[in-house]
């Protein structure tokens, strides 16, 4: 695992370096607990001090996490470690609980991945320094302290929404970290207990800096009409998951460096898969400092990089809407791409009950892939063969609930998806790039990007040049892209959904 030496990991506890938050976890070998470097406790002694590049890998040592600093609210950066993909992708699968609940284990994850056991066990012990169920397992807990110490959840909710097995598993596990309960950890307060019904608001942290301003931009100029919604700097969206329906809110908490995210929804179970959707579509895990630096580096993108540090490359809120929409998209604006969507809610959306309508202007969820491959026509105003594509998708979704889940090596995730009727090359990169989250998707022959690099450089590549520039951009060509996207959607205002 790639940890700066001792003393610069010393140095950054010394002086709270918040630049190490979520990338730097200190065990103090006199207390047992682990620290995040901006702890405000007394500094412990060197002699004292063990350095982890994760709290998995610090938990897995034996120390448990500080009451004071909190590591579950450090920036969850868990998904850039290292240079594996593979430890990426099986992060991703594991944040969305593939190692929770009975029938998980680490041999069906590899499986997935496609590689073997014990190589996916000694590639985390590489980049992490714990094991695929260390890992796993402290996120349960860290979850769980989160919700113990930010809402006021009942614990047999948390320990729900949280993955543990039962109530019973949760306790044994909080009385043999901490020595007590879960419920002494809260702080006694007269505030009413919350259910995630009601509704629960948390706080996501990321690493600053953060352009929240073109991140919402994103996502207002593509707001699907009566399923999201931009207003006063909130984003606000209906979800369904699992056949629930609920819906979330985010706003950002500048000063805390963190989103403030509301979580409306019946079944606390999802809570967990829930907010890590709301990680991806925020992409609050980037490691965004190392990206800008890598993307500087290069004289034409590094005046981008100055004018927008820490724009962020925002993910899809789910794969089948996504990849959706990037049909939608083809040939066309963003504006009327999002008008169709609009139109494909209004007769193949699920209206929400009344009763769990957040939002006068939030009536519908969007349209499943059962019920677009169910539906005897798309009937939107485009072409044929897009609407044919569409439904091409959907049942190609249904077929396989773990087609934009990650999967394999991104090349073979590409040939996946291309080989669903009407998706192209530049329709399989754009999913790949929102809805896998792969920081290195790259659509090549995008005409926004093509334009994007022609105005920056004066001529306009061919997709094979911009290919080859894009080689200097690598691992981060997704956030690459993301700059010339934005430099070009505020030229010209009317261009085509990217
Ligand atoms: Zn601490």
């Amino acid at each position: 695992m790639e940890l700066p030496d001792q003393e610069i990991c010393y140095r950054a506890l010394q002086t709270r370096d918040s630049r190490f938050d979520g990338l730097l976890f200190v065990g103090v070998t006199s207390t047992g607990v682990y620290c995040r470097p901006v702890c405000p406790a007394r500094t412990p002694r060197f002699q004292h001090c063990r350095f982890f590049g994760s709290a998995a890998a610090a938990q897995q040592a034996g120390f448990r996490p500080c009451l004071r600093c909190r590591p579950e609210t450090a920036p969850d950066l868990a998904s850039w470690r290292g240079t594996s993909n593979t430890v990426s992708r099986a992060l991703a699968l594991i944040a969305d609980s593939a190692l929770d609940g009975d029938g998980a284990s680490v041999g069906r994850l590899s499986e997935r991945l496609g590689i073997g056991e014990r190589q996916l066990r000694r590639l985390f012990i590489k980049h992490l320094g714990a094991s695929p169920i260390a890992v796993a397992q402290t996120r349960r807990v860290l979850f769980a302290k989160q919700l113990i110490h930010e809402t006021r959840m009942p614990m047999t909710e948390v320990a729900m929404a949280a993955g543990f097995g039962s109530v019973r598993r949760f306790n044994e596990i909080f009385r043999d970290l901490f020595g007590r309960a879960p419920s002494t950890l809260r702080r006694e307060g007269s505030a009413a207990p919350v259910s995630t019904e009601t509704g629960v608001t948390l706080r996501l942290r990321y690493r600053p800096p953060y352009d929240w301003d073109c991140m919402l931009a994103h996502l207002q100029a593509r707001a699907i009409p009566a399923v999201e919604l931009v207003e006063n700097g909130t984003y606000r969206r209906t979800v369904e998951v699992d056949g629930f329906v609920g819906s979330v809110e985010v706003v950002h908490l500048g000063p805390q460096q963190s989103l403030g995210v509301t979580i409306r929804f019946p079944n606390v179970r999802f809570l967990a898969a829930i907010v890590t959707r709301v990680r991806r579509l925020f992409d609050t895990g980037a490691d965004i400092e190392t990206i800008d630096e890598h993307l500087s580096r290069d004289p034409v993108l590094a005046p981008l990089v100055a004018q927008r540090p820490g724009l962020r490359a925002p993910g899809g809120w789910d794969g089948f809407e996504l990849a959706v929409r990037a049909i939608l998209g083809q040939q066309v604006s963003v504006a009327a791409a999002r008008h169709l969507a609009g139109q494909l809610v209004e007769r193949h959306g699920k209206p929400i009950p009344v009763a769990r309508i957040s939002h006068s202007r939030l009536t519908h969820v969007f349209p499943t892939a059962e019920a677009l491959a169910a539906a005897e026509s798309i009937r939107l105003d485009m072409p044929a063969a897009r609407q044919s594509s569409l439904k091409a998708l959907a049942q190609a979704a249904v077929s396989d609930p773990n087609l934009f889940r990650p999967f394999g090596t991104i090349e073979e995730a590409i040939a996946r998806f291309r080989s669903i009727r009407g998706v192209g090359e530049w329709t399989a990169q754009y999913i790949a790039l929102r809805a896998l989250r792969e920081p290195d998707a790259f659509p090549a022959s995008d005409i926004g990007l093509l334009r994007g690099a022609g105005s920056l450089e004066g001529l306009r590549p061919t997709p094979q040049r911009l290919l080859v520039r894009a080689e200097l951009w690598r691992p981060w060509r997704a956030y690459a892209a993301q700059h010339i996207w934005t430099v070009q959607a505020s030229a010209i205002p009317n261009r085509r959904n990217t």
